[in-house]
This record gives C-alpha cells, structure tokens and sequence, in this order.
C-alpha cells in the first residue's frame, strides 16, 4: 500500500517526548495534538485525526504490531464501555483543569515554581535540567512541566495496555477520542435535525 506522509507522524511521538528531555518548552507542541484533533471534529464533523494522523496511535500501532511488542489479547470489555470511556475522559478534564489552575496560581504569585512532573497524577519527578530560570515567564515553564507531565502519563498508561492488550487498547478509552467522538455525534445529530 502507498505510503502518504503522515503514515510517519509516529517518529513525531518520539520526537515530541524526546525533545521533553532537553527542553521542557517543547512541551507546548503538545497542544497541537489537542487542538487539531478538535478541529478535525468541530469543523469538519470527522474523526480524520485518529484516522490518519495521530502519531500517538501510530506509534502504539508500530511497536505493538510491526515489532511485536503487544501480548495482543482482546481489550478488557470494561475498557471500552461506556461508562469507563466517559469517566475516565470527565477525570482527565478534571486533572487538566487542575493544570490550568496550578498555572495560573504560579503565574499570579500564589503558588510556588516547581521545576518537576508528576507521573501518574501522583509521583514527583524532578525535571529541572531541562529548564534555566528566568528564560520565560515562571507560569509559561509551569504548564510546560504540565502538559508534559500529561502527555507522558499517558503516553505509559498506553504503552501499558499495549503490552498486555491489543497494540492500539488506548484508543478504546484516549480522552481525546472519546471526545472527538462525542463531538462528531452531537454534530451529527444536530446536523440531521436542521434537514428534517
Ligand atoms: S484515540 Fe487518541 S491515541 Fe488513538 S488515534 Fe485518536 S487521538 Fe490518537
């Protein structure tokens, strides 16, 4: 089959993740991978993003598939069921918002800098080689260490799955596609509203 150019947009994901370990700025690329895949479903009422360019997905794809590295046993049912897919999505809203928040706290002088992640939502990581103080704004470094801090967490649940599931089991329950998803239905249905 013909390959097209974003069918590599996993080295992207490597990338991304890789250039967090030198500067923590880049982190901010990360938004792309927020707002594009919104777009693709506001606008254009698809979901072409997870169709063609996630590089995340792909990357699961890749090494779980081509290089073997999945058990590849069937997604666990609850993985995928409604409730789960909706939950764990309001819970990775929530823990967002709490990001934005802590951003704004740092930026408005009423918390403390801090030059970690946090894995898992729980565990500090020290973080701080990959920022010199003063570069920018302390609330612009602090929702780099954010993002980051989200993309990597799950970027592990994903790897995790993938081990022991199908190679793309996150998918069945990524926040961002299930609410890509809610978002082409709504717009669906809107959509076939005004023609009725
Ligand atoms: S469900 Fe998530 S990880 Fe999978 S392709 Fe879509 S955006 Fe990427």
């Amino acid at each position: 089959m013909k390959k097209h150019w974003y069918d590599y947009l996993w080295i992207w994901s490597i990338v991304y993740f890789a250039l967090g370990f030198f500067n923590i700025l880049f982190a901010w690329l990360g938004m792309i991978d927020f707002l594009i895949p919104l777009g693709f479903a506001i606008f254009g009422g698809n979901k072409g993003f997870c169709n063609h360019f996630c590089g995340r997905g792909q990357l699961f794809a890749k090494l779980g598939g081509q290089l073997k590295c999945s058990r590849g046993r069937a997604t666990p049912r609850f993985l995928t069921s409604r409730g789960f897919r909706y939950g764990f999505l309001v819970f990775f809203l929530i823990m967002f918002g709490n990001m934005v928040f802590q951003t704004y706290l740092v930026g408005a002088g009423a918390a403390s800098f801090r030059e970690t992640i946090k894995l898992f939502w729980t565990i500090r990581v020290p973080w701080g080689w990959t920022y010199t103080a003063g570069m920018v704004p302390n609330w612009i470094a602090q929702y780099s260490f954010g993002l980051y801090s989200l993309m990597l967490t799950s970027l592990l649940i994903g790897l995790i799955v993938m081990v022991f599931y199908k190679p793309r089991s996150w998918c069945a329950f990524c926040p961002m596609g299930t609410m890509t998803q809610g978002i082409c239905r709504i717009r669906a249905k809107v959509t076939k509203s005004q023609r009725s």
